[in-house]
């Protein structure tokens, strides 16, 4: 299978600045000015470790308070700065008086090749100062490149909600426990696996401070790992019709676990903007009328894959067991002795039937609920459709795949019996925002294939209980 396209991940967009984290630690800096300001950032690089020295005819009174503290390094210089304060210092941060003296400094700075920030004063600046989430050593940094602040801090508010505060102990007990990890001779993927179980631990406990208990998990993960090399897996895992928030959260984890991602080309690149950048991914294209992979040769890839040892994502459109090969793809990894486990998703017709704020079944109207598949091995409708069952006015039909030969479903429908003004709703690009919608009649469906250009999936959705979606 010399063909198999890879589709890379999403090339970045242009980037307003770049965040990198700087360790102060030890370091000389500069800090001039004496306002509120220039005090908080003195606080601020001396809880980095960093050795500061204000420089300022006179000092802030908050200055000396924090000064007094054992675990800050400030000295403070009562004078006004020269050029040679900016030999050898790391960074400085500046608050002056005026565009003069801000741009005398920042050109000293630039001699000197130091990093400067003004306060206030974007054009002066080489780097800026994000709000901060501090879970040390774990740490968050937003920035809105100076253009909305205040968003920036609000955005830090609900990260503070969303990172528990234990998450700090669980980072400092990644940190000690590193060593166990890199004493021993593992695999890359051997040490992700510990480390992927080390993260599941943290989920669940994100309020527990990790103990001796814990410790002694990581090291029998440890363990395992070095008796019984990694081992490859299979997942199939349901994308969903299109709207990446109707992932499943299991799907998302078993999308950042990835080594490789085989998709269907019906897989939206939102969708695959959830994956772990580093994992590699080849679209086996399957839809209908196209050139594609054939089933046997995905089969055989994902077998080869995971039998290098790799996590196999295979990413299908909807839900993995409905209309997708599953069967065969489980059957193939069971005859290799190759772990499988499926992740369900959201079906198109149920993403169709969301969009259409319809229900699919009805007291009333419809007490059955079949998905059919209108495409036959040969491409064809297939020819043991019961007509019979499709026709009962009491049920709710989704058709997948029915694009080509809806014309000859509807006059089946219509020689079977069912009413001709019985409600059909066509769908395409279910939950993507280009979703368009078409209320029709199971006698007039196929004149709207007709007269529109569908190029996108298609779910027909038909019976009396469509009679209650939103128009
Ligand atoms: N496993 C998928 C179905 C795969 S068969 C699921 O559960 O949804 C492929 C067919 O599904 C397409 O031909 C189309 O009929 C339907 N389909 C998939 N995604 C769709 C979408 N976003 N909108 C409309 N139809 C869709």
């Amino acid at each position: 299978m010399s063909r198999n396209p890879i589709s890379q991940p999403a090339r970045i967009a242009p980037l307003a600045v770049l965040p990198v984290f700087y360790r102060l630690s030890g370091k000389k800096v500069l800090v001039i000015g004496a306002t509120r300001s220039a005090t908080w950032k003195a606080e601020l690089l001396a809880s980095t470790g960093a050795h500061v020295t204000v420089i300022a005819p006179l000092a802030d009174p908050a200055l000396a308070e924090i000064r007094s503290r054992d675990d800050m390094r400030i000295a403070h210089l009562a004078r006004d700065w020269q050029e040679g304060d900016l030999a050898d210092v790391a960074i400085v941060v500046a608050d002056v008086a005026d565009e003069v003296e801000a741009g005398r400094l920042s050109s000293y700075a630039r001699k000197a090749g130091v990093p400067i920030n003004i306060v206030d004063r974007p054009a002066f600046c080489d780097f800026q100062f994000g709000s901060i989430v501090n879970r040390s050593p774990l740490v968050v940094g937003i920035s809105t490149d100076g253009a909305v602040p205040v968003f920036g801090q609000a955005i830090r508010t609900r990260i503070e909600m969303l990172l528990p505060a234990g998450f700090q102990k669980w980072a400092e007990a990644a940190r000690n426990w590193r060593p166990l990890v890199q004493a021993r001779d593992l695999s890359l993927q051997a040490r992700r696996e510990i480390w992927d179980r080390f993260v599941g631990a943290a989920f669940r406990k994100p309020d527990h401070v990790p103990d001796e208990t814990d410790r002694a998990a990581f090291l029998a993960s440890i363990d395992q790992q070095a008796e019984t090399p990694p081992q490859g897996s299979v997942t199939l895992v349901g994308a969903g019709p299109g709207d990446p928030e109707l992932l499943t959260l299991k799907a998302v984890r078993a999308l950042q676990s990835a080594d490789v991602i085989l998709h269907d080309d019906l897989v939206s690149q939102d969708v695959l903007d959830f994956a772990r950048r580093e994992a590699e991914r080849i679209i086996t294209g399957k839809r209908g009328h196209r050139p594609s992979c054939k089933q046997d040769d995905i089969n055989a890839l994902m077998v080869s894959l995971a039998r290098e040892g790799k996590r196999v994502v295979r990413l299908k459109g909807g839900d993995p067991l409905i209309f997708g090969r599953a069967g065969e793809e489980i059957a193939a990894c069971r005859a290799a002795g190759i772990p499988v486990e499926v992740i369900p998703g959201i079906t198109a017709a149920s993403g169709a039937a969301a969009s259409l704020e319809v229900s699919l079944t009805h007291r009333d109207h419809a007490r059955r609920l079949q998905y059919i598949t209108a495409h036959a091995r040969n491409g064809k409708l297939p020819d043991d459709l019961d007509w019979k069952a499709l026709a009962d006015p009491a049920a709710t039909t989704a058709i997948y795949m029915g694009k080509l030969v809806v014309g000859q479903v509807s006059s089946n429908l219509l020689a079977a019996g069912m009413a001709p003004d019985t409600p059909a709703i066509i769908v395409e690009y279910a939950t993507h925002a280009r979703e368009r919608r078409f209320h029709t009649t199971i006698a007039e469906m196929g004149s709207v294939f007709a007269a529109q250009e569908l190029d996108g999936p298609c779910i027909i959705l038909l019976g009396w209980a469509m009679s209650e979606a939103a128009p």
